[in-house]
């Protein structure tokens, strides 16, 4: 059996909410709230739901940027938790971040071939003319020009400068990398070049990916396996294959309905949310979803449905998920 590269145990994240004068209880922003899930090496999982559900606190607890109230993360098997010093330096060197919006990620005052080279910098690899051979090497691996190494973040375009943030991501041959919405802050004519990139990268370098995004047709193209949050817990979980022809939990099916190209056929049935999601200080008790989903029932209001097995290797968190009408299949939708 082969070792995930990467698994989150139990992982929760709350942040005390700076609470009234008179209010009696701490109150609590369960931003992340019991999720697990393992990605292979060389595979990428998607990790999907609206706004504020939790997705980047997930990658950040993963990385170990942030501490976790509980639960904890392996890398080749070894618990993040349990290492200290050159260890845990090791494991991070490991591990990196693309983030959405490369015109806050990258510092304005620093050349692109300073930025690229900082992390190699920071964990003392190679002398000067090294390191600069290297960021030559990376700029070109993204695309860019050797001689951009000398321009600053505001000379470039918002694609470009994503290029630099994922030059600077594999400067250190990582093996993990997460991508926190990383094309969403980009024209949609550039969102597939740097889609296209990173797919070349992970093939070239054997990547293994957390994709993290608010939008099903982005994942489609990229993803192996989909985890679908919702107020910081996962509801449903498998292949993306599995999910986008079939998903078991309404939540999903609704994400996949905002998808949709138009309606070619009458079978199909969207399902249109209304409303934002509760607040992850005071979330819903039993299925956190009910307040919001359209074929609630008692049970939903009363008991929390356990993420299990819909179909195998396929789990969703849905008291209902035999009966969901499967409305949707790959057929049907656009490209
Ligand atoms: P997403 O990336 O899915 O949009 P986040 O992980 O950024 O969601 O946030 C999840 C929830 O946690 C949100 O309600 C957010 O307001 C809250 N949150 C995130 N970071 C902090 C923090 N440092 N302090 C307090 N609350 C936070
Ligand atoms: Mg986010």
């Amino acid at each position: 059996m082969s070792t995930a590269l990467i698994e989150a145990r139990d992982l929760k994240k709350h942040y005390p909410l700076s609470g009234g004068l008179f209010s009696r209880s701490a109150r609590q922003v369960r931003a992340v709230d019991g999720v697990s899930f393992s990605i292979e090496a060389g595979s990428t999982l998607a990790l999907v739901g609206e706004s504020g559900c939790g997705k980047s606190t997930t990658g950040r607890l993963l990385l170990r940027l942030i501490e976790p109230t509980s639960g904890e993360v392996l890398i080749d098997g070894h618990s993040l938790n349990e290492m200290a010093g050159r260890q845990l330096r090791r494991a991070r060197r490991q591990m990196q971040i693309v983030f959405q919006d490369p015109f806050s990620s990258l510092n304005p005052r620093h050349s692109v071939g300073e930025i690229i080279a900082w992390p190699m910098r920071l964990h003392g690899l190679g002398n000067e003319t090294a390191i600069r051979a290297r960021v030559r090497e990376l700029l070109k691996l993204v695309g860019l020009q050797p001689g951009h190494a000398d321009r600053h973040p505001h000379q470039f375009s918002g694609g470009q400068r994503q290029r630099v943030g994922i030059a600077r991501a594999i400067a250190l041959e990582s093996r993990f990398i997460v991508l926190d919405e990383p094309t969403s802050s980009l024209d949609v004519s550039v969102q597939a070049q740097i889609l296209n990139l990173l797919q070349e990268l992970k093939n070239q370098f054997g990547l293994t990916y957390l994709l993290i995004s608010h939008n099903l047709g982005v994942v489609e193209y990229m993803a192996n396996d989909i985890a679908v949050m919702y107020l910081g817990q996962i509801v449903e979980y498998g292949s993306a294959e599995t999910i986008m022809s079939g998903p078991r939990h309404p939540y999903t099916h609704a994400l996949l309905s905002a998808v949709l190209g138009p309606v070619t056929g009458e079978r199909r049935k969207r399902l249109i949310l209304h409303g934002d999601p509760p607040n992850p200080a005071s979330p819903p008790p039993a299925c956190r979803f009910h307040t919001r989903c359209p074929y609630v029932q008692d049970i939903c209001r009363e008991t929390p449905p356990p993420l299990e097995a819909a179909d195998p290797g396929h789990l969703a968190a849905c008291h209902f998920a035999d009966q969901i009408p499967q409305y949707v299949s790959r057929g049907e939708r656009n490209p």
